[in-house]
């Protein structure tokens, strides 16, 4: 294999990406990122390597969620905090009620790039490129916007530093404090119709907060209680982007993604022989696939070494994406062949992008029924095979759009037009997420 340099994905085909006209100001603007302070800083990421290192080896669990694409238009304080308030719940009903300690990852903080099943969209006889993110284009159906502007990766630079900024400030600075997010439990209860199970998990929860507290266990002596640590993620579609922002550690002469904890590679651009996996090899993150029904199991151990040749936990997590339907069938031969081979891994399941469906009145959506029977297929071959079920990737928002059908509330293919917000993949809302995070912990708990 030839030597690794964070460009020397260049030389090798590439799927998904746009196609800029002006070639000298991509280049210009690329030395321009290059320059720019990193937005996370190595050692923050050996961290995550560490714990997902736990993870793999079974002790743990990874959370990792946020929008499908972040959007320019939609970059503000509210959402950001919501979004993270809502992975914060979640996470604390997973420790409590699962019994397991749970690794934070935002899929925020630089979700700007999107996959897309053609290059092309068609709408009244007009063809234009596809919308491909605001890292990119402009999702507005006119062709200047649908134009793919170099600029746009300075502009996603710059929100994605912000919103980093605020979402370190809300770990630390007060907002993660326990006794608050459990009251904020007791708020999402007020109507809900799982109201009492609910009611009496937080109230444990605070039992056992005043019990700490008597014992003179408190904010003041356990920065735990205070504060929690959020690491961020995103898929690594753009790599002029990626690369710019591809730094060598100064303390261990490694090579690492600066900009965000974690990276995944999609399904669309995971072939062995192309860019995004030469991109990958080189870094030093932990880093992400997905793995959809399509995955064999000689290609998935070439896979394995190729991203993890030391065989390192922490290193790979493979987000498998397969289906509500096909799950069953598919993971099962390949969590025995990738244990018996003995290689470290983390299992996360995606169970959104094997589910999504178009509803007769035309919205993109998803079925909560069918999104909480993947994640209890995923635990099943987990428990059958004595492999650990190590975490799930959801694509969900703390704003209460009505995306995805389903969930207690009822939502129904009639109610999505009422609060559909996505630009590409319908997400679980907050009382959706929380109401999964509760029948999660009950599948750790078994
Ligand atoms: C995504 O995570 O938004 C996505 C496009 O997933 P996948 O690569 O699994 O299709
Ligand atoms: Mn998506």
């Amino acid at each position: 294999m030839s030597q690794w340099q964070p460009d020397s994905w260049r030389k090798l085909p590439i799927l998904q990406q746009p196609t800029y006209e002006d070639q000298q100001h991509l280049s210009e603007v690329e030395t321009r990122l290059a320059k720019y302070p990193p937005l996370v800083f190595a050692a923050e990421t050996r961290e995550l390597f560490r714990q997902l290192g736990d993870v793999a080896n079974g002790e743990g669990f990874l959370l990792q969620g946020g929008d499908c694409a972040e959007s320019f238009d939609e970059f503000n304080a509210p959402k950001i905090r919501d979004t993270f308030k809502v992975i914060l719940q979640m996470a604390i009903v997973l420790t409590f009620a699962g019994r397991c300690p749970v690794t934070k990852v935002a899929r925020m903080a630089g979700q700007y790039a999107k996959p897309r099943s053609g290059d092309m969209e068609t709408i009244d006889g007009l063809s234009l490129p596809s919308y491909r993110g605001d890292i990119i284009n402009s999702f507005e159906f006119t062709e200047a916007a649908r134009k793919p502007n170099p600029e746009r990766m300075v502009e996603a630079y710059h929100r994605a530093a912000a919103t980093l900024n605020l979402l370190r400030a809300f770990a630390q600075g007060g907002l993660a404090d326990l006794h608050q997010v459990n009251r904020w439990n007791m708020a999402f209860l007020e109507n809900n119709p799982l109201k009492e199970r609910y009611q009496d998990m937080a109230q444990r929860i605070q039992d056992t907060l005043s019990f700490m507290e008597v014992i003179g266990i408190n904010a003041k002596n356990h920065r735990e209680l205070h504060e929690t640590s959020l690491f961020t993620s995103h898929e690594a579609l753009l790599l002029n982007y990626e690369q710019a922002l591809t730094r060598n550690d100064t303390l261990t002469g490694k090579w690492y993604n600066c900009s965000a904890h974690m990276l995944w590679i999609g399904e669309r651009t995971r072939q062995l022989d192309h860019a995004h996996m030469e991109f990958f090899r080189g870094i030093h993150n932990p880093i992400g696939v997905k793995i959809g029904p399509g995955m064999g199991e000689d290609e998935l151990i070439r896979l394995i070494d190729a991203l993890n040749p030391h065989n390192e936990a922490g290193r790979l997590t493979l987000i498998t994406r397969m289906g509500a339907n096909n799950l069953a069938d598919k993971l099962p031969a390949l969590l025995r062949r990738v244990q018996r081979e003995g290689r470290k891994v983390v299992w996360s399941s995606d169970p959104m992008h094997g589910n999504t469906v178009k509803a007769s009145s035309g919205y993109k959506t998803r079925n909560f029924d069918d999104i909480l029977k993947e994640i209890q297929h995923f635990f099943q071959a987990h428990r059958a095979e004595g492999t650990h079920a190590g975490g799930i990737h959801l694509e969900m928002t703390g704003q209460h759009v009505t995306e995805c059908i389903g969930g207690a509330y009822g939502i129904g293919e009639a109610d999505l037009g009422q609060c559909y917000q996505t630009q590409c993949d319908p997400r679980l809302n907050a009382d959706q997420v929380l109401e999964l995070a509760f029948l999660v912990a009950d599948y750790l708990k078994a």
